[in-house]
């Protein structure tokens, strides 16, 4: 990875507007909820703006006609003195079955007709890349929340 200093709220700001014609398509509202006063994060921005585009991606896919996809972002203290910053991809309905759970990382692993199924895999190898953590949080037939972490600048 090329790693520089940016701006949360530019990666996501970016990232946002590159899946802006599927926004508009299934007529989503995005809410961002992001902390004032976040750190810049060292990262490379082109890799993590890809995350947050397949993220979105899946989000966009799984959000019911006209419902809400929410981006939070916080400022997270690590015990162990590690930094992060927490970003917080949340859509609303198609609950992930627990049986799947833990196979929606997988490469090729997809339940749509035609997905590739590589998104996530490349997600979580990327985000590793840039000393990040990518995860399910949760899902409920509710809402469904992928959780990204990346470092603070050093
Ligand atoms: P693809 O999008 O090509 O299917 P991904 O690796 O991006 O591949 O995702 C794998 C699978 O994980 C998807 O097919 C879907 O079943 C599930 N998934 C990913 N994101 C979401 C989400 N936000 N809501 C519901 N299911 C999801
Ligand atoms: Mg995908």
């Amino acid at each position: 990875p090329q790693f520089s200093l940016c701006s949360v709220a530019q990666l996501i700001e970016t990232s946002v507007a590159l899946i802006s014609p599927r926004i508009t398509e299934k007529q989503l509202a995005v809410q961002q909820d992001l902390d004032s006063g976040l750190p810049a994060v060292c990262v490379d921005s082109d890799q993590i703006g890809q995350v947050l585009v397949n993220l979105l991606t899946n989000a966009c896919d799984a959000a019911p006609r006209s419902s809400q996809l929410t981006i939070i972002a916080n400022t997270e203290c690590h015990v162990d003195g590690r930094r992060f910053v927490i970003i917080r991809v949340c859509n609303q309905g198609t609950e992930i079955p627990e049986a799947i759970r833990d196979r929606v990382f997988e490469p090729y692993f997809t339940t749509k007709p035609s997905g590739t199924g590589l998104g996530l895999a490349i997600c979580e190898t990327i985000t590793r890349l840039n000393d990040g953590q990518l995860q399910l949080e949760s899902s409920s037939a509710a809402e469904t929340v992928f959780l990204l972490r990346i470092p603070h600048k050093q």
